[in-house]
């Protein structure tokens, strides 16, 4: 037979089997089961043992045992409800079935049934009870006292399922496919059940069992296999599907990677030395100015530099670096900066617009939130009005005019840098000429996202062009999770904070306590320090965490009359949190009362204090960016984790993470193996969090491994992509076409 023959045949819809119809085939499709593919693929969870009859005293606490015994006793009394309790016995030692049911009549069917003196068999979890082991509501037959029960041949696979979906529809299916298979194999003297598409040399290399061998010990595991053999996880069969999974990923965002690399951008003139990081003198600013190219501006790069207050670290030049070599490229920059909070993004994200902008292209920076948004359009601006910038701003709260001002001066080029947030995407932004897109805390977009952005530049430019981007995220991941979750894109990391920070001290105290803190604060602000207090709640609800941050700031002012303290939170007109915000950096409020606003863009060196109330409700990366705030100046600063009762146990384990840690890469580490890579990664990486039967934590070692595959494939086996991903990622890559 064609070697893919089998591969047609699984594309089948699952409603193809025996015994499937509509309303099945709807369940199936709840749990995403479509194809006989899926089926396969559709791996167990755990194994029940009912391939052996085990004696009553050899069976262990916990594990689920196929027992028999003689029915000692039947009693039934009536609780809540009726509870049946019988008593069995091997021989070898008692144990006790228990039987809850909802109504009388139910329970005297039952205790019909059960007779003393009667044989059973039964099958269930073993549990320790007051009275010995016990079952409860087990499997059971009535059985001849010597009858020979049969026992299944091989271990019982347990599937994960979903409501209204039985084990016993699950296995039929699954089991259907697996004999045809096997059918079709003899009938065609094959070797193997189904094509392995990884290929020869590299299956050879790993030393692992075969795709066909692994599926069918997994699905149909031999009558020697014991469960535990197969539940601890190590075993080869498992571990190759699990390669191969994560393979299918990777090369799934290899390919949108490759896919990019082949489209064209601008080459953009970028003379190395506006990535100087020194003061030009003024006759070198003249000459360099003089070598500028006919036509392109002249260089704004080089005076924002001078113009900064400081100069760039080690690490942000060498990612300027990165970027500006990729911006020279005729194809589209693809790049992602990490870098922990406050050590300094912002700048870069500055510098690669000016290579945009002085090559006469306009710049998008794209930020997840209003708030966001708003802070970088009121730093660029400061940075850009002196170098003759124009900037647009849009997001969903401008007003009619606002937006229709934005919009025109998007569409006729006007509009140099232009900053908002989802209102991006919309289809009525237009740009003129497109060169740069930024997007800020990438992780909270989805890559479906990103590329429809893309494709907007390219609409702009001529049809055939693609504006470069840059991606930057406050949320550094290990490497080797980053080589997973990032595989589409070129990484940099800022792995250095600015001189001159000092380490935060992290409290954290009962908020029973919070008179000690208050005497604190107030001693702090009247020794000339100046501190935050940040207001939370669980709500995402902007106007409830506005109204608790005005209740906090009125009781506050009421506890310390002497201090002068501030209010800024999301409700309020953009000019009056600039007016607070510049009474703060000036020192002339020493106490501002804020929502998790300031997470982000909010800097006062001299603020050195920070309380953060109920910090038990925030995610840990939160609460580690708005620490980030405070320990930018000399001074030793603190930050102080009040905490409401109760406290969960992963809400402890957060805030002592940050008492112990101050290091963002330690603290997602952390926050990764509390929350799961799913909500770090964010709706971009939903397939990450989606995987049948690989875990990117739990199974991070093979990533390297993995990733070395994926490249050599996508070199010498390009043919066997395709047939990879399709196979394991299928359906839920919509996106490969974009
Ligand atoms: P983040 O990476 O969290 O976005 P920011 O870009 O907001 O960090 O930078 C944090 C602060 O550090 C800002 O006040 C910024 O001006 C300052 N900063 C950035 N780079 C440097 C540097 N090289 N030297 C000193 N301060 C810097
Ligand atoms: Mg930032």
């Amino acid at each position: 037979m064609p070697a893919e023959d089998d591969k047609l045949w699984l594309e089948q819809p699952v409603i193809a089997l025996k015994g499937i119809g509509e309303k099945l085939q709807e369940r199936f499709a709840r749990r995403k089961l479509f194809t006989l593919n899926d089926l396969l693929f559709h791996l167990p969870v755990r194994y029940l043992d009912k391939t052996r009859i085990l004696p009553i005293a050899g069976v262990r606490i916990n594990d689920s045992a196929l027992v028999r015994g003689e029915l000692l006793s039947c009693k039934t009394h009536y609780a809540r409800r009726p509870v049946m309790t019988c008593q069995i016995s091997d021989g070898s030692a008692m144990l006790i079935l228990r039987f809850f049911h909802f109504n009388q009549s139910q329970t005297q069917a039952l205790a019909r049934a059960l007779e003393e003196g009667k044989w059973l068999s039964c099958f269930g979890e073993i549990k320790r009870g007051r009275q010995g082991l016990e079952m409860t509501h087990p499997e059971y037959r009535i059985i001849a006292r010597d009858q020979l029960i049969q026992v299944q041949e091989h271990l019982t696979p347990v599937y994960p399922t979903t409501e209204g979906l039985s084990q016993t529809a699950l296995r039929n299916a699954i089991a259907q496919v697996i004999q045809q298979l096997k059918q079709q194999q003899k009938n065609n003297s094959q070797r193997e059940f189904i094509t392995d598409f990884l290929p020869e040399p590299i299956r050879r290399e790993l030393a692992l069992p075969s795709l066909s061998q692994s599926l069918l010990y997994l699905h149909e595991p031999p009558p020697e296999c014991s469960v535990f053999e197969l539940t601890e996880g190590g075993d080869p069969w498992r571990q190759r599907l699990v390669l191969e999974e994560l393979l299918a990923h990777q090369l799934s965002m290899k390919q949108i990677y490759q896919q990019q690399t082949q489209h064209k951008a601008c080459a953009l003139r970028i003379k190395s030395a506006q990535l100087f990081n020194r003061k030009l003198s003024q006759t070198e600013q003249n000459s360099h100015e003089l070598t500028n190219s006919p036509g392109a501006k002249n260089s704004l790069s080089a005076p924002f530099l001078q113009q900064l207050p400081f100069t760039l670290t080690q690490s942000q030049q060498r990612v300027v670096q990165d970027i500006a070599e990729d911006m020279r490229q005729p194809h589209p920059m693809q790049r992602l900066v990490q870098g922990d909070v406050g050590s300094g993004k912002t700048v870069v994200a500055a510098l690669s617009a000016l290579f945009a902008i002085e090559n006469c292209f306009q710049v998008a920076l794209m930020a997840p939130t209003e708030l966001l948004a708003g802070q970088h359009y009121d730093n660029f601006r400061q940075w850009f009005t002196e170098l003759d910038i124009n900037m647009a701003f849009l997001s969903g709260k401008s007003t009619a005019r606002e937006r229709r001002e934005a919009l025109e001066a998007i569409a006729d080029g006007s509009a140099q840098m232009v900053i908002g947030t989802h209102a991006l995407f919309q289809d009525e932004v237009n740009f003129n000429n497109l060169g740069l897109v930024i997007i800020d805390e990438q992780h909270r977009f989805g890559v479906h996202q990103r590329l429809s952005l893309l494709a907007k530049g390219k609409k702009q430019i001529q049809q055939t062009m693609y504006p470069h981007q840059l991606i930057m995220t406050a949320t550094p991941i290990p490497r080797t999770l980053a080589m997973t979750a990032y595989a589409d894109l070129d990484c940099s990391v800022i792995d250095e904070l600015p001189p001159g920070r000092t380490p935060v001290d992290t409290v954290v105290i009962g908020q029973q306590r919070r008179d000690e803190v208050l005497a604190r604060v107030h001693h702090a602000c009247l020794n000339g320090r100046q501190a935050y207090w940040v207001c939370t709640l669980i709500e995402e609800s902007e106007v409830l965490q506005c109204q608790a941050a005005e209740q906090s700031y009125e009781l506050l002012r009421e506890q310390l009359p002497d201090l002068a303290i501030g209010l800024v939170h999301g409700r309020m007109k953009a000019a009056e949190k600039q007016a607070v915000m510049t009474e703060f950096k000036e020192g002339r409020l020493v106490l501002l009362v804020a929502t998790t606003v300031i997470e982000v863009g909010v800097d006062v060196p001299n603020a050195s204090l920070m309380i953060i109330e109920n910090a038990e409700r925030l995610g840990l990366s939160q609460l580690h960016q708005l620490r980030g705030r405070v320990g930018r100046g000399s001074q030793a600063s603190a930050c102080v984790l009040l905490y409401g009762q109760p406290l969960s146990k992963n809400g402890k384990a957060r805030l002592m993470t940050l008492r112990e840690t101050s290091d963002g890469f330690e603290v997602a580490r952390k926050d990764l193996e509390l929350r799961g890579p799913g909500e770090i990664l964010g709706t971009r990486q939903t397939g990450l969090a989606e995987m049948k039967i690989a875990d990117v934590i739990r199974d991070q070692h093979l990533i390297p491994k993995v990733n070395d595959i994926a490249l050599r494939m996508l070199r010498d086996y390009p043919e066997a992509v395709t047939p990879i991903i399709n196979r394991w990622i299928g359906h839920s890559v919509e996106y490969q076409n974009v």
